[in-house]
């Protein structure tokens, strides 16, 4: 597949080993102290690493999409335009207006907001409570005592947790300071674990559930067009995520990303595209060598040579439709 040309994606992924500088993206709290610990993960083989958690980051990237999506004018939900992380499911805590109904169709959502087409949303079944004993409930006639039948999509994006290598990561306490509580009493003194290290991450991207129902592999957004700028906002957001490493503590503590390597699969017909983890010091050779005829193999060995190669797949990638369509 040359990459001058439109190709499908019908599945990626990104396999990253990325070194982060003074960083603290992801803690695990402060244990009742004043001390913030970094989150850890033990190995197989037992060994400690230093990590940050898939779900920070894809909280970042629900943030960030969201901006994309509303630069291309595509249509957002209201809890997903104002970054409430429930997506659609949201509208079951607001008051409705009068006449108003709320329609919870697959097709509905996915028409209705993009951000939920791209990350997901989950509505539960809810059933009516039996309010007086003696009601005979008829248990084969369930839909009748049912007022909320369930819906929902997994997100479109994956994303591992983050490993330090074992022998490439360390850890520095630094003092600082926390503004004081309403009554005026001073500042709180605080001490981050401040980490640095060579992690490796994968996400994946199932690009062709853009506007449609995975599970069922049915397409609702059938506009070509619409359906690719929810894929260009995917695929930009991607990139930023991994340029600009995300999580918390980044108003102080933004990391240095100084090395940047890895590999990008593409599938372009139906199958899933394979991780392969940084923490194989071999993952980019062993790649190299994984041959099909559905699938791609893209190399990156810096920030730049990874920015220009998402660039060029923004640029000339569209996302397949789910088999059978
Ligand atoms: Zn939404």
């Amino acid at each position: 597949m040359n990459l001058n040309g439109p190709f499908p994606i019908y599945d990626m992924s990104i396999n990253i080993l990325a070194t982060w500088e003074a960083h603290s993206l992801s803690n695990i709290g402060n244990n009742g102290s004043t001390i913030t610990y970094g989150r850890k993960q033990v190995l197989h083989n037992g060994i400690v690493v230093d990590s940050c958690s898939g779900n920070i980051i894809k909280h970042f990237f629900f943030a960030s999409v969201v901006n994309y999506l509303a630069a291309y004018g595509q249509p957002l939900c209201k809890p997903c335009a104002s970054g409430d992380s429930q997506h659609f499911a949201g509208y079951l805590h607001y008051p409705l207006l009068q006449n108003e109904e709320l329609d919870l169709s697959m097709n509905n959502i996915l028409q209705k907001c993009a951000s939920c087409d791209l990350c997901g949303f989950l509505i539960t079944t809810k059933k009516k409570e039996r309010r007086k004993k003696e009601v005979i409930i008829d248990e084969e006639n369930i839909d009748e005592f049912t007022f909320r039948q369930g819906v929902s999509k997994d997100s479109l994006i994956r994303i591992s947790n983050v490993l330090a290598l074992p022998n490439k990561q360390f850890e520095t306490p630094q003092f600082l300071t926390r503004r004081g509580d309403e009554t005026g009493n001073g500042q709180i003194p605080m001490t981050v674990n401040v980490r640095s290290g060579m992690y490796a991450y994968m996400i994946r991207y199932l690009a062709y559930g853009v506007g449609a129902d995975i599970k069922f592999r049915k397409l609702y957004i059938k506009d070509e067009e619409e359906r690719l700028k929810r894929h260009v906002a995917a695929l930009n957001t991607l990139r930023d995520i991994i340029i600009t490493p995300v999580g918390a503590m980044t108003a102080r503590m933004s990391p240095h990303l100084t090395a940047l390597k890895g590999v990008i699969f593409i599938v372009p017909k139906v199958g899933s595209a394979p991780t392969m983890s940084g923490l194989d010091e071999n993952f980019i050779e062993r790649s190299q060598r994984m041959t099909s005829d559905n699938l791609f193999v893209y190399t990156f060995d810096s920030v730049d040579s990874f920015y220009s190669l998402m660039n060029e797949i923004i640029k000339y990638s569209y996302p397949a439709k789910p088999a059978g369509e």
